[in-house]
């Protein structure tokens, strides 16, 4: 790793000492175990993060709340000022942090340089948001009435991260809720701890040069326990949480016990349809980079190929064809197309879907497998996988978080396969090859795809940060990110002012007394 520069992009990102501890507002550190932050491109030990106590927690939630009586009097554009210089930072930044978020996660160069881009790009559009957190006004059915609705900033916003986004899903939260008004508590993944600091200090530095205290964006660290923390604390009214259904399930029912909010976004199960109208070029290209980009491990990665059964033996040919020419290796080689899962963990997740589409009655047509040898160490290097397979079969179902890219035929009309692209819990990420009007239609209204995204001729993969992102079902149902997904980090408030020196009351009712 040392040949792809990481020592400098860690010195950059101020990592410099092998130990981290935890922000809590107030400089002070986590005082909790050890976690190790290790590659999955080397195996490498980048550095210890040391976790959070119960004790270290109500640290930083004073901080984070004496920080927030002084951020919410701070006017919003002032807000957006800060947030502009934070986008600033991260673009003078941007090489080094892309570098870490490759190295400890394992995404490609290009794609970690990919996530900073979109932490920037957040930071532009909620610069301008902040001039725009805006109600509505209605006329009121009283004389000399006025009746509007105003947006308060909401207080303590938790966010908790997976390990695929470690650094733009921390920013998707952030941006929006800051201009809101609002401050972070962040707890990453235990599996990408270091890109978390390395945040921390990006916007400690900021906030610093604007004499705001550090409380307005406080790290926690650890597993799900420090994440427990925040969904059972009252204090928090909104827990963003972005992972597994699994997790998605708990923080829910952990969060609506207490009548919080909670901001899911959880797994995917996306497929495109390939009707007898694709460009096979384009549908090639938005399948393979779906499927096989950040080694499988995106919640948007194409799952599910739904293929016409005209254009069936076509469209596999093509594909598998393009997988030989895929180069497996170090990320950080931007010769490579795949880098490796985050952990051997994963690597038992995609051979066990490799096995079981083949008890199930399917058939691995690209076989896969774990790749050893100079330069797979870590253990972690996979082939990526295909295999053909039916939508019914229980490992089609599931989300395997790894690069198996399952092929289901459909005959018919294009609602044969909107119905098999639908029947599964998940409803993230959906796509649609076809050149014809009204197959791209039908799929996209009402009795079409059940997804919160939904593509017409473009993969599955990859969203551009000005529309909600989020889906539907078992993915959780919020939106984060562009459009109004802003009014979620607020509280609505209904305001009636009355300018008269009567007390006429709603609906007619006379009270005469
Ligand atoms: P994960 O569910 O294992 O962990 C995600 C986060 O939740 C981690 O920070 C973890 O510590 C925390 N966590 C786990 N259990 C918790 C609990 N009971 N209480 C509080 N916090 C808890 O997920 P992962 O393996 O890191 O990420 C992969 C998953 O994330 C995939 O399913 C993927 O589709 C999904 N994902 C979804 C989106 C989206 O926007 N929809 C984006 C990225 C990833």
């Amino acid at each position: 790793a040392k040949d792809f520069g990481i020592d400098e992009a860690m010195k950059a990102l101020g990592l410099e000492a092998s130990n981290h501890g935890t922000s809590t507002g107030n400089n002070s550190f986590g005082s909790g175990e050890e976690i190790i932050s290790s590659s999955p491109v080397d195996g490498a030990e980048i550095a210890k993060v040391s976790t959070t106590t119960q004790e270290d927690y109500e640290k930083v939630m004073k901080a984070a709340g004496n920080a927030f009586k002084q951020w919410r009097t701070m006017p919003a554009p002032q807000r957006g000022e800060v947030v502009r210089q934070f986008g600033e930072e991260l673009r003078r930044l941007k090489e080094p942090l892309g570098k870490l978020v490759s190295y400890e996660m394992g995404k490609s160069y290009q794609e970690g340089l990919g996530e900073v881009q979109e932490m920037i790009d957040i930071c532009d559009f909620a610069v301008g948001l902040s001039r725009q957190l805006h109600g509505l006004t209605m006329h009121s059915e009283r004389p000399g009435h006025r009746m509007y609705e105003q947006y308060h900033s909401l207080g303590i916003v938790g966010i908790i991260s997976a390990f695929n986004f470690p650094v733009a899903v921390w920013a998707w939260n952030t941006a929006l809720a800051w201009v809101c008004g609002d401050v972070c508590i962040w707890k990453p993944s235990e599996k990408t701890p270091l890109c978390g600091v390395a945040c921390q200090n990006i916007i400690a530095k900021v906030l610093k040069d604007n004499d705001l205290p550090e409380g307005i964006s406080c790290l926690i660290n650890g597993d799900y326990k420090v994440g427990e923390m925040m969904t059972t604390d009252k204090r928090i009214p909104l827990v963003s949480a972005t992972g597994s259904t699994r997790m998605g399930k708990i923080v829910a029912a952990k969060v609506g016990e207490r009548l919080g909010k909670s901001l899911l976004e959880l797994g995917g199960n996306n497929a495109i349809i390939v009707t007898p109208d694709a460009d096979i070029k384009m549908t090639v290209i938005g399948a393979v980079f779906g499927a096989v980009g950040t080694a499988g491990q995106r919640c948007t990665s194409t799952r599910r190929l739904i293929i016409h059964e005209s254009m069936y033996d076509k469209v596999k040919n093509a594909v598998v064809d393009a997988y030989k020419q895929l180069k497996i290796g170090n990320p950080l080689d931007e010769n490579n197309h795949v880098g490796p899962l985050i952990d051997t963990d994963a690597v038992a997740g995609y051979n066990n879907a490799r096995e079981q589409v083949v008890k199930q009655g399917g058939k691995l047509i690209v076989e896969g497998g774990v790749l050893e040898g100079a330069g797979y160490e870590s253990g972690c290097y996979v082939k990526p996988a295909i295999a053909e397979a039916e939508n019914h079969m229980e490992i089609v179902q599931h989300e395997t978080f790894a690069p198996v890219l399952y092929l289901l035929k459909y005959s018919g009309d294009v609602e044969n396969a909107i119905d098999i692209q639908n029947d599964v819990a998940q409803g993230l990420s959906s796509a649609i090859m076809t050149n014809n009007l009204r197959e791209a239609e039908r799929f996209l209204s009402v009795a079409g795809s059940d997804c919160g995204i939904a593509n017409v001729n473009i993969g599955t993969s990859g969203a551009e940060i000005g529309g909600a992102f989020g889906g539907e079902k078992d993915t959780g149902g919020g939106r984060e990110s562009g459009s109004d997904a802003w009014k979620v980090y607020m509280r609505r408030q209904t305001n009636t002012i009355n300018y008269t020196t009567d007390l006429p009351l709603a609906q007619g009712i006379k009270f005469d007394l």
